[in-house]
């Protein structure tokens, strides 16, 4: 029997937000919660389980897992207590043969820049070399500790994301492999490329990076070869290493691992000018939702609570009321003063409030707006035994518009948070999707139009505008003559 130890540790981190992420933020599951829950909603570790459950010969070890979706850099204190509780589980096991980890990639903290980093040193530390595979975003930070301290990485292959369950599915199978020798010495190559990338060229389906995706799965499929993916990272987590990599992992043979790493790194250099997001001003938005019917579908890139921003931008709001938009809108945002207010005032009141601005208030200045409360809730929504929790929930009437206010940031890549308020985005003309293209997966189908709004914002697509601090310099496209240095 083969012991494989299994651990969790997912967040991405918007480094512009200044709203912190704390520990609470956190979705925690030990033991046996952590098997029930992954079996029941898929994702990476329930690709993992559909592949040990069947095997007689494996016996697995759920021991931690905290995640959550993005927001600002985890508080010192409260990353200290989420790393020492997942090392304490860890250690209170022992023989172990095996390991798979699954991270995002892009978690930071207020003071530590490689979180992942720590968690994998730990974990080595205690099992020692045995073998360790780990599932990852391809937005996650590649640090030199993760490269060196993990097997095989097995990135997604999909932008939008629909494939973390095969991902875990991916990592798990080359775990078994290294286990039963199948897999004999996992050998990576790996090409650092100065490269902040963005824009609807990365949606695989459809873009250019789908060709770079493909040459993955083709590496992957080959003889010899274990996982091969094209990281971009998350352009809005900004640490030392913030930048693009190609990492592939093929067995026992430097040279091709290096080889093939470089022509996907030559790819993605060669391309650099494709990897930027084409936005509109909202006046050409508010034009094209007048002259058209069906449902416009507004992506606002630069508040994306699916990248870590703070979800409290009122710029496309006022940009609708500023020309004049017509139509009826539908509208998430994040406003704990404004849901306190709906919460004294009662179901049916009219009452004054600030719209917006509320977190970035370097960015954003409220909206003075008188709005009509149709409902509260505790803003709990999903089904399953891990629910989604966007805290205390108010629906707002403004004019002929529904704007649904939060204590936090909800996901709106799809329908699921507005439904679970009791609106439909379908009966909508316009739905602002605060997202930069997740939203695609679901929207795709029934929208007329997608259109990115240009507005500011701490994950706006137009990466020049934001303050870096940590990311290393020169790179593209903050810089002038970037040399990729391969
Ligand atoms: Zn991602």
């Amino acid at each position: 029997m083969k012991r494989i130890l299994i651990a969790g540790f997912r967040q991405e981190t918007g480094s512009f937000n200044p709203k912190p992420s704390t520990y609470d933020d956190f979705d925690v599951l030990t033991g046996q919660n952590l098997l029930d829950a992954s079996r029941e909603s898929g994702g990476y570790v329930g690709g993992a389980l559909k592949v040990f459950d069947p095997r007689e010969d494996i016996e697995v070890v759920p021991t931690y897992s905290a995640s959550a979706g993005t927001g600002g850099p985890v508080t010192t204190a409260d990353l200290d207590r989420l790393i020492s509780e997942l090392l304490e589980r860890v250690e209170s096991e022992s023989n172990i043969d095996g390991v798979y980890l699954s991270l995002h990639g892009a978690m930071a903290g207020e003071t530590e820049d490689d979180p992942e980093g720590r968690v994998l040193e730990g974990v080595r530390k205690h099992v020692g070399d045995v073998p360790l595979t780990a599932s990852m975003d391809f937005h996650g930070i590649i640090t030199d500790k993760l490269v060196e301290g993990i097997d095989a990485i097995s990135f997604l292959h999909t932008y939008p994301h629909i494939d973390s369950f095969e991902t875990g599915e991916r990592a798990s199978i080359n775990l078994l492999k290294m286990l039963n020798g199948e897999i004999k010495n996992p050998t990576t190559g790996r090409v650092k490329i100065p490269l902040l990338a963005r824009g609807n060229q990365l949606i695989t389906k459809t873009g250019k990076f789908g060709e770079a995706i493909r040459a993955c799965q083709d590496i992957e499929a080959s003889e010899g070869g274990i996982a091969a993916g094209v990281n971009v990272g998350n352009p809005f987590t900004d640490v030392p290493d913030l930048r693009s990599n190609t990492i592939v992992t093929v067995d026992g043979d430097q040279a091709r691992a290096d080889e093939e790493a470089m022509k996907l790194a030559r790819f993605m250099w060669d391309k650099r000018h494709l990897w930027f997001a084409t936005l509109q001003s909202m006046e050409e938005i508010v034009q094209r939702g007048e002259a058209e019917d069906g449902l416009m579908v507004c992506g606002d890139p630069a508040d994306s609570t699916a990248s870590g921003a703070s979800g409290d931008s009122n710029a496309i709001l006022k940009g609708l009321l500023h020309y004049g938009y017509s139509k009826r809108a539908l509208i998430f945002i994040v406003d704990a003063p404004a849901v306190a207010q709906a919460f004294e005032a009662g179901v049916g009141s009219t009452i004054q409030v600030g719209l917006g601005g509320s977190i970035d208030q370097a960015r954003f200045r409220p909206l003075d707006c008188e709005v009509y409360v149709q409902s509260l809730s505790d803003g709990v929504h999903g089904s399953g035994i891990v629910k989604s929790r966007a805290g205390r929930t108010a629906k707002f009437k403004l004019n002929q518009h529904t704007v649904v206010a939060s204590e936090r940031a909800a996901a709106t890549t799809s329908s699921t948070f507005f439904l679970s308020q009791g609106e439909e985005p379908k009966d909508y003309d316009f739905v602002i999707a605060k997202s930069p293209n997740g939203f695609r997966t679901h929207y795709e189908s029934f929208a007329s139009q997608i259109v990115y709004a240009d507005v500011p914002g701490s994950t706006s697509a137009d990466v020049t505008s934001l303050p870096y601090k940590k990311c290393p310099r020169p790179i593209f496209p903050l810089d002038e003559g970037v040399e990729p240095g391969f």
